[in-house]
């Protein structure tokens, strides 16, 4: 979905009501801001996270797009009062703060020109939930997916339930994705699949190269309207910024867990608020008790697939390639990526023969691959 597409979808006129109206609510967050032409208001419904100076951002489709402005909210959003997700979307976009008033409703100056409204309703959900679409009705996947450590009662006793694998085959899944869906040249490198706590897949999206902070996972999140269940995983390509690392933590109601595959050394993605909060962690080659295995790719060294794509970004930055994201897009990295689907059809093979099979990565696999299929992408 385009920026113009996503405008289309988050305008509203039957549903606007007066901005003083909004303004007096307490059950809404509301913010607006005109630019001399144009008046963007921003609405949340109370149950979302979201805050609508993160919507004004999103709406308007350039980084920095709020530096040096007065935006007016009924809310205080003040230093200490800022949600994760406001400080993540500050910290990577606005480089400064705009200048954030508290008006009383009866002051407030009328819309002027264009108005945009921007929220988390129906019909952006619905433009998104056509463009990254995931399986009907709810699928019990696995018991739960968070574990790393479940086992299983089989004749010989209990044996391991292969659940570190099925976090690699969901990551896996996301590369798939990646690697068949994304254009070369318009740095859209970044999937970010979405799973509820038994392995359902609730959402995905894919970093929108024509809107800046509109990245995998935050079109994944809005697609559910801000909100994430608990006890879920978000398998993003790249490890989340302080924007979506504050989101999914902001959205998330309880301890949603972030695994990623590709690390991003840029200061974006240091030090964020699922850094801080022990929930994010990439899939790499440790092999510790309760630390997730890495995706381990069909290279002649058989390094994990983070930290083949680590080395493959660290060996071509002094040809013109500046980010994780610009090498993603690169010959090199779809080779690599192309390996994954090699990793995931080589379990299905195994789990299509008879026999002693691993519960989890079976449906796992199962899954996955009519998760695939819907998106026209069959790695059989
Ligand atoms: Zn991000």
């Amino acid at each position: 979905m385009d920026l113009e597409t996503f405008r289309a979808a988050v305008q509203d006129p039957s549903t606007w009501p007066a901005l003083t109206t909004d303004f007096a609510d307490a059950g809404k967050r509301v913010a607006y801001y005109n630019d001399g032409t144009s008046t963007f208001y921003a609405v949340t419904e109370t149950a979302s996270v979201i805050r609508p100076l993160w919507l004004l951002t999103m709406a308007r489709g350039k980084a920095k797009a709020l530096k040096g402005v007065a935006v007016a909210t009924n809310y205080a959003a003040s230093l200490n009062d800022r949600s994760a997700s406001e400080t993540g979307i500050m910290q990577l976009t606005l480089d400064g703060m705009p200048t954030i008033s508290k008006p009383d409703p009866k002051s407030l100056v009328a819309p002027r020109g264009s108005i945009y409204r921007i929220s988390l309703g129906q019909r952006l959900r619905d433009a998104l939930a056509n463009q990254f679409k995931v399986p009907a009705g709810v699928t019990m996947v696995v018991d739960d997916i968070q574990s790393f450590t479940a086992s299983v009662k089989g004749d010989s006793g209990y044996t391991t339930a292969g659940t570190r694998t099925v976090h690699r085959l969901y990551l896996a899944a996301a590369y798939i994705l990646l690697h068949k869906k994304h254009t070369t040249s318009s740095k859209d490198g970044v999937v970010a699949i979405v799973a509820d706590k038994t392995g359902n897949i609730v959402s995905w999206g894919m970093k929108n190269p024509l809107v800046s902070c509109w990245h995998g996972e935050t079109s994944a999140l809005m697609r559910l309207g801000g909100s994430l269940s608990a006890g879920g995983c978000v398998f993003s390509t790249l490890k989340p910024c302080k924007m979506c690392a504050g989101l999914i933590f902001d959205a998330s109601a309880g301890g949603t867990k972030a695994y990623y595959g590709q690390e991003d050394a840029g200061s974006d993605a240091q030090d964020t608020k699922l850094d801080k909060a022990r929930l994010g962690a990439a899939l790499d080659a440790h092999k510790g008790n309760g630390v997730p295995r890495g995706l381990v790719v069909a290279t002649p060294e058989k390094k994990a697939l983070g930290e083949t794509l680590k080395a493959g970004f660290e060996a071509q930055k002094g040809t013109g390639i500046k980010n994780p994201i610009e090498y993603i897009t690169s010959d090199a990295a779809a080779g690599l990526m192309a390996a994954t689907e090699q990793a995931l059809k080589q379990k299905i093979t195994k789990y299509k023969a008879t026999g002693p099979s691993n519960p989890n990565t079976k449906r796992a696999v199962e899954y996955l691959v009519e998760f695939l299929r819907l998106q026209g992408v069959s790695p059989e």
